[in-house]
């Protein structure tokens, strides 16, 4: 049997249009190379923007979100010049994150795919893509036990990430491509704790950025700006808590709660672009599409309205014989793709000064300065920092 759409990959933009389809009664195939228990375990994004949450309410998949999300209005940021709070709740378009963590919400829409009857194989990793310009795309995968299997289809759906393979397969003249390494890393931890404010922090600081992000009850996030090339293993207990204590000023603001770091990484922030994410009948969504810095904590979003609009783009096509929508995939994603890099862009100047002593450094940290005081007086900066940091 053939399935109508292949999905490669069972992350948030995979299982969204999995789902749409599904609703749809349209046959669909995904194809996921880790276990279902690593990717329901997989801590990543928790910041659910409100058009998310309106898709994945729309679609049937908000249950687990709307029980167990919290909703999150405020921001503070701690400088050398003093703190402030920010109520973007109350500016901009009146909108809230609900905080979800990503490997609950990528739970919740593997039960509700399968319920849908939908045919999911895990730990089959796709090896290539081919002939995805004509009319009969097919895939060569492989399972876990080494077996060799392809599969041919209607259309191929690449929501397979940022170090997918789907992307390959868009030749180099077909897409235009752009880069950006923006020269600042962090290291991205997971601590057994509970949150230690009720909003999220960022921290600028003469040792670099902190971050403090609520994910659950007991689990919070914690972000440090480190030097690139940095082993997360180097960083002892003692010493993460000591340098988030120093950024995050808890000597004037509170100690925060300590607990044991789960997992520690390190993120570089760099941001690609594809244009357009289309080519013949390969579709690209979500990271696999475009990488955004999680500055802005947009990518997860993103993800999901791509899936959203490709979803209704193939229902229209294959039940109302309809390719317009289908067709226009690129250019209605880009511009809302643009967007979130531009804010995401705007947050790493925000929160990144640079370090030393030289001219321009000095320079770069007064603007920084500046723009941290226009924040937290302007009205009208409120509201553009509202609208872009909930909105996608
Ligand atoms: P993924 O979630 O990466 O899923 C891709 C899937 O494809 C994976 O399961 C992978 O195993 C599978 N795959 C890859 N290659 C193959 C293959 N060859 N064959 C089969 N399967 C394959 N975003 C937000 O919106 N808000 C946040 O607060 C936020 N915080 C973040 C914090 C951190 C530390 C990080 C790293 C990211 C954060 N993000 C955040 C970004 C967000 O997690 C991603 O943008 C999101 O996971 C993208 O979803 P996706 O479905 O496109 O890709």
């Amino acid at each position: 049997n053939r399935p109508t759409i292949l999905i490669v990959g069972a992350g948030p933009a995979g299982l969204v249009l999995g789902n749409l389809l599904r609703a749809a009664d349209i046959d669909c195939l995904i194809l996921e190379r880790q276990s279902r228990a690593h990717v329901e375990h997989r801590a990543r994004a928790g910041y659910l923007a409100a058009n998310t949450v309106r898709i994945l309410t729309d679609n049937g998949l908000a249950a687990g979100l709307l029980r167990n999300g919290q909703q999150h209005d405020t921001c503070m940021f701690r400088t050398d010049h003093g703190s402030f709070e920010l109520r973007y709740g109350s500016r901009g378009r009146g909108e809230v994150h609900t905080v979800y963590p990503q490997q609950d919400l990528v739970r919740d829409l593997i039960a509700e795919y399968l319920d849908r009857s939908g045919d999911i194989r895990f730990e089959t990793r796709v090896r290539d893509l081919n002939d995805v310009d004509t009319k009969q795309p097919w895939v060569t995968c492989e399972s876990a036990d080494g077996e060799v299997h392809q599969w041919s289809c209607e259309y191929v759906a690449g929501c397979d990430g940022q170090h997918g393979i789907s992307r390959g397969a868009v030749p180099a003249d077909a897409a235009q491509r752009y880069r950006r390494d923006h020269g600042v890393s962090w290291l991205a931890l997971l601590a057994q704790a509970p949150q230690s404010m009720a909003a999220v922090a960022y921290a600028v600081h003469a040792n670099g950025f902190a971050g403090h992000m609520a994910r659950s009850p007991s689990i919070t996030r914690y972000y440090l700006q480190c030097p690139r090339g940095h082993d997360p293993a180097s960083w002892s207990h003692e010493r993460i808590w000591e340098e988030l204590h120093l950024r995050m000023r808890g000597e004037l603001h509170g100690r925060l709660r300590e607990g044991q770091i789960l997992e520690r990484g390190v993120v570089d922030m760099s941001s690609y672009v594809m244009d357009p994410i289309q080519y013949g009948r390969l579709f690209l969504v979500g990271d696999a599409a475009s990488l955004i810095s999680p500055s802005a904590a947009k990518g997860a979003n993103l993800a999901v309205m791509e899936a959203d609009v490709l979803g209704k783009g193939l229902v229209a096509h294959l039940k109302g014989d309809d390719e317009q929508q289908l067709r226009g995939y690129s250019a209605a994603c880009l511009p809302r793709v643009w967007r979130a890099q531009e804010f995401s862009h705007w947050m790493i100047n925000l929160l990144h000064g640079p370090m030393g002593d030289d001219d321009e450094a000095v320079f770069l940290r007064g603007l920084q300065h500046a723009r941290l005081e226009s924040l937290r007086t302007s009205r009208s900066y409120q509201d553009f920092f509202a609208e872009n940091y909930v909105g996608i």
